[in-house]
């Protein structure tokens, strides 16, 4: 599947502030792998170093606590515009999955909605909401499973296009999410425990070097120590 690489946003400060010299003035370009620089405040995106220009130009007109307090917590709202930044590419994501696996031009309204109520968890019987990025990772995982139900339900005369499927899918996938959820904890086990091993034999490594070292240094030792005595006795 092509996957989105790079998303813009305005930023609010030299949109509006700087002049424009006519070069993308305000166009700030995050790419998917480095997003970094980029500052989400009040619900407005800037670059880095307009948010600090802004903030302290604010200051040196009236010391308001409100900027002094935007610049000592920068590196939250740099985390917040990552978190939205990611998030609009996990959706993304899912939405491209959706019009490849069940080729579709359009993704019916109808099933937006219901998109946009799972990941806000408000589908009758959902205890949580299902982040973009899990739905995505579950579908992919689940592909295969859910194909051969719609197989079964045609052989049994029950057919349905597409958008009938993606609807039927949907259901599956929210009905599947709390033993998704106890497969990923069990992998993080799994990886914790390995990444311990991993550490173990690490140490033990270092412990051997460490102790060949220590023979080797009692070795040079003991040969300083037979040059002195040679050299007291010759
Ligand atoms: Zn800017």
């Amino acid at each position: 599947m092509c996957i989105k690489k790079s998303v813009t946003r305005t930023c609010s400060y030299c949109e509006c502030v700087k002049v424009d010299d006519g070069i993308n003035l305000g166009k700030i370009l995050i790419y998917r792998d480095s997003i970094n620089n980029v500052i989400l405040f009040d619900d407005k995106y800037y670059h880095k170093d307009c948010f600090l220009e802004m903030c302290n130009k604010k200051i040196e007109k009236r010391k308001l606590q409100k900027w002094i307090l935007a610049i000592e917590n920068i590196k939250l709202y740099e985390i917040a515009a990552q978190t939205a930044i990611k998030e609009h590419f996990n959706k993304d994501d899912v939405y491209r999955w959706m019009l490849e696996s069940y080729t579709l031009t359009v993704i019916p309204s109808q099933t937006w909605k219901k998109i946009n109520r799972i990941y806000a968890g408000e589908i009758d019987g959902m205890s949580i909401g299902i982040p973009p990025e899990h739905l995505y990772d579950m579908w992919k995982r689940k592909i295969n499973y859910l194909n051969k139900i719609w197989n079964n339900n045609k052989t049994k005369g029950k057919e349905m296009d597409g958008a009938q499927k993606l609807n039927y899918d949907l259901t599956v996938l929210v009905n599947q999410y709390d033993s998704y959820l106890s497969w990923l904890n069990k992998q993080k086990i799994l990886e914790a425990e390995e990444n311990t091993i991993h550490t173990n034999i690490l140490q033990n490594v270092d412990l051997q070097k460490m102790s060949k070292q220590n023979n080797n240094n009692k070795n040079s030792n003991n040969e300083n120590m037979d040059d002195l005595l040679n050299e007291l006795f010759d």
